[in-house]
């Protein structure tokens, strides 16, 4: 099948290699010809495990291309695939359609024979309807199908999710759409194809992330209540999760949700239903409550370290492990809210380095590995995830430190190895 993905980052690059890898010949179009020019001459743009070789070894199959020509894309694509960013409008946090509004305008000119246009990007309700519009005026020849077909990739596992969805949701009433959605689903053959109409799923996507969204709010709110009543929220979350209707995913009490999706798509929503009337009670006091989190984050970092005018070695910049995304993450916000004091920062961490800076630029200092980041610190402040962190030698950074104190803000060190070097260790969840 001849697929043509238009955004070429951490949906469509991991999807597009991902569907080469199948068989498909496919081309990878965006705009930014720095990206495009890189992708040409084997250098990665982003961070993502098992991305690598599956780029490499279907570039040299001539199964992937990439090019910054809509045209030589599309014509002749069976599927066109939409996969451009739908950032938050900075004012009313609704999803900004621009870049699917525009893409689609110009792949509509293209159009060539029988073609499902597939959106992946989250789109509000009703997007669907506005592509085929743009689709009809630009084109009115155009036999295309306008589907919905939302992206439920994890970034960090973007090439395991891939090869293994839990579950691949189309939304057409189209019977020739859903024949050719079959025929390039067929070899997941473990996971569940769900046909639905294009605005549930539309929905579905926002429904899914807001209710993760809420779930993660719940377990920092109850680590709240344990600090006070002398419970774990570790322990709590196990006992929790053990029961098969709660599940123990998205238990991890921490500094709150980010990345690019969870507080876009929140806001988005909530922007939808007050748009149309709906009171979402539930998922506006999530966006304010996770929001005042990084804050509550960065005063438990300064009482660790005991005053205003601390040093701090920051370990952890990404959203979480396994990416080098910084978009909205909880340790870029944590970091914004440190530097209200007169606090020093020096940060590490082992892949968001060059995207960390781009949105902090001078205003911390960037060490070259972990224990460089502790030197002289007042406090270590643990913001990300990253299993390393866990095998760093704490004697080692107990040495280098000037107080030994650990604020772990994702309950990711072992509180015994850490108390053992020396520490006072603190983390979420607990009574100090
Ligand atoms: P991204 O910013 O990494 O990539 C988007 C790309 O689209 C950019 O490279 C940009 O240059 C390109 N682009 C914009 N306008 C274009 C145009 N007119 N023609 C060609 N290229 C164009 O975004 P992303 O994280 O990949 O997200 C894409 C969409 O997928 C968003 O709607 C997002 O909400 C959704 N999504 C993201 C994830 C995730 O984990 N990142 C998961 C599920 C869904």
């Amino acid at each position: 099948m001849k697929i043509a993905i238009i955004g070429t980052g951490y949906v469509g690059l991991p999807s597009g290699v991902g569907f080469a890898e199948q068989g498909n010949q496919v081309t990878c179009i965006d705009k930014n010809v720095e990206k495009i020019t890189k992708l040409q001459n084997g250098q990665l743009t982003l961070f993502e495990n098992g991305l690598e070789e599956l780029y490499k070894s279907n570039m040299a199959a001539g199964r992937l291309k990439f090019t910054t020509s809509m045209q030589e894309g599309v014509t002749d694509a069976d599927i066109v695939i939409l996969a451009v960013g739908t950032p938050p409008h900075p004012v009313t946090k609704e999803a900004d359609l621009q870049y699917i509004e525009a893409a689609t305008r110009e792949l509509a000119l293209y159009l060539n024979g029988y073609t499902v246009v597939a959106t992946k990007s989250t789109v509000p309700v009703g997007t669907g309807d506005k592509i085929e519009d743009i689709i009809r005026s630009v084109n009115p020849a155009a036999d295309a199908d306008v589907i919905s077909l939302p992206e439920f990739l994890r970034e960090g596992f973007a090439i395991h999710d891939f090869f293994a969805p839990d579950r691949i949701i189309a939304g057409t009433d189209s019977l020739r759409a859903k024949q050719l959605i079959s025929k390039l689903y067929e070899p997941f053959k473990e996971a569940k194809l769900l046909f639905i109409s294009r605005r549930s799923s539309e929905t579905v996507k926002y429904a899914s992330n807001a209710f993760l969204a809420v779930k993660i709010n719940y377990i920092n709110e109850m680590a709240n209540f344990c600090e006070k009543a002398g419970a774990n929220i570790d322990e709590v979350a196990t006992g929790m999760g053990l029961d098969s209707r709660i599940g123990a995913k998205f238990l991890k009490a921490g500094p709150g949700y980010g990345g690019s999706c969870f507080p876009k798509d929140t806001n988005a929503m909530a922007f939808m239903a007050r748009q149309i009337g709906i009171n979402m009670p539930l998922i506006e006091t999530t966006i304010t409550e996770n929001e005042n989190r990084y804050k509550l984050m960065a005063q438990r970092i300064l009482k660790a370290a005991g005053k205003k005018e601390a040093v701090i070695g920051v370990l952890g910049l990404a959203f979480k492990d396994g990416t080098d995304d910084c978009r909205t993450s909880p340790a870029i916000h944590i970091i914004e809210a440190l530097l209200q004091y007169p606090v020093r920062i020096t940060a590490y961490d082992p892949k968001a380095m060059p995207s960390a800076q781009k949105l902090l630029g001078d205003k911390i200092s960037y060490a070259a590995d972990a224990y460089a980041a502790v030197k002289e610190a007042d406090v270590i402040a643990v913001l990300t995830e990253w299993k390393d962190f866990r095998l760093l030698d704490m004697n080692r950074l107990a040495a280098l430190t000037k107080q030994k104190v650990i604020m772990d803000c994702r309950n990711l060190l072992e509180p015994t190895t850490v108390r053992q070097a020396g520490f006072t260790y603190y983390c979420v969840g607990q009574k100090d």
